[in-house]
């Protein structure tokens, strides 16, 4: 039977009232680009974030004025009914930035620690138990999230000379994921030492590779039953860092292995932050794991059908879609599971729209000049004339209004 694997069994988290792992649904999550000491410019993104379907947002707090502006930010979020969970991302000086400043501390719904740079030598001990200490008082998860770009030097020389030395050496790049993989789980074991509960523990491996995601991974998955946060780290722009996260994470997902997800890509500039969010909401319906929106199937188009109403028609669709669902979502129960077809000529049109709640096939060229729609199965019109896409989006939201409305009859009736 087509499928993935059956998800890999992991110890849920509740952050901020967002459960991750132990079953539940694969979260969404992604993170802000603004000065979190900019007050206004964070609010405004994350409720950008959180409207695209973020359930987390990670913000920075590297600086006193960041954590001083955390607890304003959350209660401006909460008083405009934004209660989506802020996570704290620290580096160096978490430990100190957490002490000094309680309320941020209080406010944030998960803090993340990266243990290659919670300090070094002796010192590393001190700053790593104070974070986990300061998670256990304002009982708050945390996400131990090792990065191969900021890696434990001192575990990975110590890898690397215990390597050189083995009868049997592996490569420096298996010793690099061990010692990434070593990192999460040092660090968790730490904090369990220290009173944390595995249910406020999430891990995270992230590296820029495909290849190495999926093998450290895949290890990590296997040696372990913490929650487990994925992506890929510096992906990159454009298509080129979508299709990189989406083929790596969308592997480990069919594996059974991931419980929430981020899409790390690289805006242009001035480009719309909440592109990561859409990816990573598509990247999960595709493969059928959750359901963000309705559908649209539609044709790549070819020599059959030289016009581009079929294009204009799907992208229209597509964009009314987009743009209702904010205000569906509350008037309209389940019309996320919606599927049109905009089809573009007689040759796979009527099947593919046959499949589809509703669907229309467009006359390709030297076809007669009419478009058979078809509703849950069935042949229930066919419309001709110049304004064929105006009457297709007036069915479409008849259909919408009488499968998903108040009344929820049947197309039958
Ligand atoms: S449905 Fe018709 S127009 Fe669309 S790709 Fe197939 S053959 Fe070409």
């Amino acid at each position: 039977m087509a499928g993935p694997a059956e998800r890999r069994q992991s110890v849920g988290v509740d952050v901020g009232g967002v459960m991750v792992g132990g079953g539940a649904p694969v979260v969404v999550q992604s993170m802000t680009n603004t000065d979190t000491a900019d007050i206004d410019a964070t609010v405004k993104q994350v409720m950008q974030l959180a409207r695209a379907g973020s359930e987390i947002v990670r913000i920075t707090v590297d600086r006193d004025e960041s954590a001083a502006a955390v607890p304003e930010i959350r209660d401006r979020l909460v008083s405009m009914g934004y209660d989506v969970p802020l996570v704290g991302d620290f580096h160096y000086i978490g430990h100190k930035l957490l002490t000094d400043h309680p309320a941020c501390a209080e406010a944030l719904a998960k803090y993340r620690i990266n243990p290659g740079n919670v300090g070094f030598k002796a010192k590393r001990d001190t700053q790593f138990s104070t974070l986990i200490d300061i998670a256990n008082k304002y009982d708050k998860p945390v996400r131990i999230g090792v990065n191969w770009g900021s890696l434990d030097e001192e575990l990975l020389t110590k890898l690397m000379d215990e390597n050189a030395a083995s009868a049997a050496p592996i490569s420096a790049a298996a010793v690099q994921r061990e010692a990434i993989i070593q990192s999460a789980l040092l660090s968790a074991r730490r904090a369990e030492e220290l009173g944390m509960g595995r249910d406020k523990i999430i891990l995270s491996t992230k590296v820029s590779d495909v290849q190495h995601l999926i093998a450290v991974y895949q290890d990590l998955a296997a040696r372990c039953d913490y929650a487990l946060h994925l992506g890929l780290t510096e992906a990159g722009m454009g298509s080129k860092g979508i299709v990189a996260s989406s083929a790596a994470l969308g592997i480990l997902l069919q594996q059974g292995i991931g419980d929430t997800i981020r899409i790390s890509l690289t805006p242009e500039p001035g480009g719309d932050r909440t592109t990561e969010v859409k990816v990573a909401q598509e990247l999960l319906q595709t493969m059928g794991f959750r359901q963000f929106l309705p559908v649209v199937a539609a044709c790549p188009g070819c020599g059959r059908t030289t016009s581009t109403t079929f294009q204009t028609l799907a992208k229209d669709i597509q964009d009314h879609l987009n743009i209702s669902m904010p205000e569906w979502r509350e008037r309209y129960p389940g019309v996320e599971t919606l599927s049109v077809a905009v089809m573009g000529c007689i040759v796979n049109g009527p099947g593919e729209s046959k499949h589809a709640n509703i669907g229309i096939s467009l006359p390709g060229t030297g076809e007669t000049p009419a478009a058979p729609v078809f509703v849950d199965g069935e042949k229930v019109a066919t419309l001709r004339g110049a304004d064929v896409a105006d009457q297709f989006k007036v069915m479409v939201a008849d259909y919408i209004e009488r499968k998903f409305g108040a009344g929820q009859k049947t197309a039958a009736e």
